[in-house]
């Protein structure tokens, strides 16, 4: 409440504007996208709130692109082209047209560039075409600190974050409005820095340069797209999109016109290209700063919300592009609320109050919300276990929830009549424990570490365990399933051998 717009997050900034558009408790309340900034946990909680201002009497007028809100609204109306379409005012809820959509990128004439031209050329031909540091890391956070000193005291953003990404990776990082996202992305752009520790991009310790150097050094190897775009206003966005090849001189003089234009028509702003950005939608402003992004062709890209402000259509434009790039060997890391996005990257990075939370603990317990799994994250206790080892005993009692984070097991039953049947192998994200600590008793088979590498463990006891149960009815059911299946395969094979 005692910060200033510029020390808050965007989710946060967004959330103010909403406080102050209630405060004279207006009959009619206008929203142009109110939670496009918003994870979808905050942006239900705006939305409850409008749905009681609504049945206290209230209207309420919003613009928005997101599906998943499309049912709760007592009327909706589409506009194309400027012109509200009187058919389809009310639309069918299996309509898959956006509610309101950018009309300019709706427009047929205006259709975004397809990824593939059909002959086996590709619009984008000279973007990343390089695959030499393929799996290679990228970027390196080591026990990275933000503290944020101001008027209203210090703030922690970041705390002890660890991080690799590598070439070729396309990565999401989602978590609750303020909990550090775009802070995160400003260390790796080199930005804002770091209160201690190491960052560690494109092979290069960012912090150890100069500002300039480390300008310049970010004009060539980081396409950035911003939260809230920062195109210069006054530049067209052909010169917005030619800014960073004039400034970086990575590309010849001769071709920069060319190529900002071609990628321009790549995101679908051919037409737009000689306009200024007040001049265009926000939506357009979005699309031109991934462009301008890719300028330079940087082997990382980094963005806040790049599909934030535009449709569902011209969103997934921009997702097979990077899908594409990351292919040849760029480092995509995108901010997201979307989890339509979340699941077409090849990791997600989750976010909580500042850490991060482990990947292992999040495929396990996906059911856990953000501060459950953070409190697992820094309760787990990690193991390295040698190949062949034994790591539970059938018969013995069980004071563990143990789950895989690298290497796999096998699940052994061992019994007088036939010696030993495996019963399963268990790899990455999967667990085992849950049996003995949910129904009690002992263990009900051997858990060994398999194959030639050495396995590591992620270890929950036994009674934290138990209250991350208690406190999410959702993962108690699904495990309960689990539990159930497994002692049936047990009980099965037990008397195979009888
Ligand atoms: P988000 O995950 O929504 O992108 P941010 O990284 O922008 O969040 O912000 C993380 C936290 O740090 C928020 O609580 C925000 O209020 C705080 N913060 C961000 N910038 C500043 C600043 N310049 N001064 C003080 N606090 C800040
Ligand atoms: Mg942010």
């Amino acid at each position: 409440a005692y910060k200033l717009p510029g020390q808050i997050s965007g989710g946060q900034k967004q959330r103010v504007a909403i406080a102050r558009a209630l405060v004279n408790d207006p009959p009619l309340i206008l929203a142009d996208e109110p939670t496009g900034n918003l994870d979808t946990v905050t942006a239900d909680t705006i939305f409850r709130i409008f749905e009681r201002l609504v049945a206290q009497g209230q209207t309420i007028v919003m613009v928005t692109h997101d599906h998943g809100l499309a049912t709760r609204f007592s009327r909706k109306v589409r506009i194309v082209d400027g012109v509200l379409d009187p058919e389809r005012e009310d639309l069918a809820e299996e309509d898959e047209m956006p509610i309101v959509v950018d009309s300019a990128s709706l427009a047929k004439d205006q259709a975004p560039a397809v990824i593939s031209t059909g002959n086996g050329r590709s619009v984008y031909d000279g973007l990343g075409t390089t695959t030499a540091n393929m799996g290679m890391p990228a970027i390196v956070l080591r026990d990275v600190v933000k503290v944020y000193e101001g008027a209203a005291g210090k703030f922690t953003a970041l705390k002890n974050v660890d991080l690799q990404l590598n070439y070729g990776q396309f990565v999401s990082i989602v978590g609750k409005s303020g909990s550090g996202k775009s802070t995160l992305l400003n260390m790796i752009t080199g930005i804002d820095y770091p209160t201690s520790g190491d960052v560690i991009v494109a092979n290069q310790h960012i912090y150890d340069l100069s500002e300039s150097k480390r300008a310049l050094w970010r004009g060539k190897e980081v396409g950035i797209v911003f939260q809230f775009f920062q195109l210069l206003p006054m530049l067209t966005l052909l010169e917005n999109t030619m800014l960073p090849m004039d400034y970086t001189k990575a590309i010849p003089a001769a071709e920069r016109e060319k190529r900002a234009m071609q990628l321009l028509r790549m995101v679908g702003l051919e037409k737009q290209a000689y306009k200024l950005p007040a001049a265009v939608s926000s939506g357009q402003q979005q699309s031109a700063a991934i462009a301008r992004a890719l300028a330079t062709d940087p082997p990382i890209i980094v963005a806040d919300e790049p599909t934030g402000n535009l449709d569902s259509r011209s969103a997934d434009v921009i997702i097979q592009l990077f899908t594409e790039l990351a292919e040849r060997g760029k480092t995509i890391a995108i901010v997201t609320h979307d989890p339509t996005l979340t699941r077409r990257t090849d990791q997600t990075v989750i976010i909580s109050d500042g850490e991060i939370i482990d990947n292992t603990v999040a495929a396990a317990l996906p059911m856990l919300d953000h501060p459950q799994l953070l409190q697992a994250t820094q309760q787990a206790q990690r193991r390295v276990v040698q190949p062949g080892e034994t790591i539970l005993r059938q018969g013995e009692p069980v004071e563990n929830f143990f789950m895989v984070a690298d290497g796999q097991v096998d699940i052994v039953l061992t019994n007088a009549a036939c010696q030993e049947t495996s019963l399963a192998r268990l790899g990455k994200g999967q667990y085992f424990g849950e049996v003995e600590l949910l129904r009690g008793g002992e263990s009900i088979a051997s858990v060994r570490a398999a194959g030639d590498k050495a396995v590591e463990l992620a270890i929950l006891p036994r009674d934290l365990f138990r209250q991350i149960i208690s406190a999410s009815p959702e993962t108690e059911d699904i495990l309960g399933e689990v539990v159930a299946e497994r002692l049936s395969e047990n009980l099965a094979r037990r008397e195979e051998c009888d």
